[in-house]
C-alpha cells in the first residue's frame, strides 16, 4: 500500500520517465530520438502531421498560393471557357504543392533530435492561438 506513483506517462511536460522519448499524443517511442514540437507537445512524425492547427495553416497557404498559381498558369484558359482535359488534374496538383511545402516547412522547423528538445519553443508560442 502507499504507492505514491501518480506520475503516469502523461508525457507533455515531464522530463522524467518515458516523457521525452515518447510521443505525447499516442505514447509511442520516438524513433532515433527525432521528435516534432507542435503545440508545445513532443510528437512523432505521424502524430505531428495530424496536428490540426498545422494542417489548417497549410490549407490556408494552399488556398491562397494555389489560387494565385492557378490564375497565373490556367487563368487564360478558364476565362476563355476553353477547358482542356488536363485541367481536372492540374488544378488539384497546383493546390497540393503549396500544401505539401507549407507542411514540410512547418515540420522541419519543429523537428528536434535527441534529448536537447527543451529548446522546443518554436511551435509553442504560435500554436496557442
Ligand atoms: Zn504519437
Amino acid at each position: 500500500m502507499g504507492t505514491p506513483s501518480r506520475q503516469a506517462s502523461t508525457g507533455a511536460g515531464g522530463g522524467e520517465g518515458g516523457g521525452p522519448r515518447a510521443c505525447s499524443r499516442c505514447g509511442c517511442a520516438l524513433r532515433g530520438g527525432v521528435s516534432y514540437i507542435v503545440g508545445g507537445e513532443r510528437r512523432r512524425l505521424g502524430c505531428a502531421v495530424r496536428y490540426r492547427p498545422l494542417l489548417g495553416r497549410s490549407a490556408l497557404t494552399a488556398l491562397v498560393v494555389g489560387t494565385i498559381l492557378v490564375a497565373i498558369n490556367q487563368g487564360n484558359l478558364l476565362l476563355a471557357g476553353d477547358v482542356p482535359t488536363t485541367l481536372p488534374w492540374k488544378i488539384p496538383l497546383t493546390y497540393a504543392v503549396p500544401f505539401c511545402v507549407a507542411t514540410w516547412g512547418a515540420l522541419g522547423n519543429s523537428r528536434r533530435r535527441g534529448d536537447a528538445g527543451s529548446r522546443g519553443d518554436v511551435g509553442r508560442a504560435e500554436d496557442d492561438r
